[in-house]
């Protein structure tokens, strides 16, 4: 069974011959094969060559190129800041006040900035390894675009005292998720799309469906009719009371952070949808192989039986992570997850962990 048939097998909840592992890699590939974001960044080939690296090395059962939350919005006015050794960040932001968001243009995704860069990254992946492994590409959300125009800070406080300039940004970031989109799934060839809405998490649940789940909702449908096969949601923290929600938009898997309950989610999602996570990235990046073997083993005996069970990393692993760690996930997926899937009982954990 290769990469790709597991996870294709886990999702419909069909035997599997272990657990599939999907840490969420960007920066770290980079960083790893020791070749410099500023380079990276906007060489596709030189993107796709280092995710390969990665991949190869660790043997995990997906890959994405890397992105962050300034593409798009830094051909929009925001500014990103690309360093080699540092996760990329969103720096200053294109609307300072209400008159520039009649300045702002939809970018578009095969001429402008990094966005060619994903799309060309994403069909070598396809091209290398796409008939193995699952490969995806990541966008942000609407609301956490739309925050990377304003000032994350400055749109939750809009939230309470200008929600029709929201709004009016929403659109606008809509627009311009869905254009990128549809190019990554045209062009690129990318069936399967990554949404990262951390913003979310900062809100009350009726703010976030009324400035983020609505928007979400739309960009879906259009990701979908474009020929999406598989949607991905990221939100950051406790997003149990998002779970039932996000399903009914459509959203194909669930990728938790460590607050959540892998046990509770998944009877939330009661077969819907697949759920994946949640070693938590400190303990990635702080941990001894050891630890993290164990944390891998305790999500799989959460969530694993059954399928529609990928064991994955709480958020973006950190640039620094030590390599035997993300081994350590990797390991415990394959001989654990495979003991665990048959056995139906966990083991004493140690015995398992060289
Ligand atoms: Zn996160």
């Amino acid at each position: 069974m290769n990469s790709l048939e597991r996870l294709i097998s886990s999702a419909n909840g069909e035997p599997i011959d272990c657990v599939p592992v999907a840490p969420s890699i960007g920066h770290y590939a980079a960083f790893r094969a020791r070749e410099p974001m500023t380079k990276v960044a906007y060489d596709p080939e030189l993107m796709a060559r280092v995710v390969l690296e990665s991949l190869e090395r660790h043997n995990y059962d997906t890959c994405c190129p890397i992105t962050d939350y300034g593409v798009g919005t830094e051909n929009m006015g925001s500014t990103s800041v690309i360093r080699d050794w540092e996760q990329t960040f969103v720096s200053e932001f294109a609307v300072q006040s209400k008159v520039d968001i009649a300045g702002l243009k939809i970018p578009d995704p095969l001429k402008d900035g990094r966005m060619p860069v994903a799309i060309e990254c994403g069909q070598i992946l396809l091209d290398k390894v796409g008939e193995q492994v699952g490969v995806s590409c990541g966008i942000s959300g609407p609301l956490s675009f739309a925050a990377n125009l304003r000032g994350p800070q400055q749109i939750l406080e809009d939230i309470l005292l200008d929600p029709v300039l929201v709004h009016e940004l929403l659109k606008i970031s809509q627009e311009a998720l869905k254009s990128f989109g549809e190019a990554l799934i045209i062009h690129g060839g990318i069936t399967t799309i990554s949404i990262y809405e951390p913003m979310a998490t900062l809100i009350s649940t009726p703010q976030a469906e009324e400035f983020s789940f609505v928007y979400m909702e739309s960009l879906i449908k259009k990701l979908k009719e474009s020929g999406a096969f598989t949607i991905l949601l990221h939100i950051c923290g406790d997003t149990t009371r998002f779970l039932d929600r996000a399903v009914g938009i459509g959203v194909n898997i669930l990728s938790l952070d460590r607050d959540v309950d892998l046990a509770k989610a998944k009877e939330i999602v009661a077969g819907r949808a697949t759920i994946s996570g949640n070693v938590a990235t400190q303990n990635l990046f702080c941990g001894s192989s050891d630890e993290i073997y164990a944390e891998s083993c305790r999500c799989i005996e959460s969530a694993a039986l059954g399928g529609r069970y990928a064991l994955g990393s709480s958020c973006e692993v950190p640039l620094e992570t030590r390599e035997e760690n993300i081994d350590a996930m990797v390991r415990a997926a394959r001989k654990f997850g495979a003991e665990f899937l048959q056995t139906g009982r966990g083991k004493e954990l140690k015995e398992f962990s060289h």
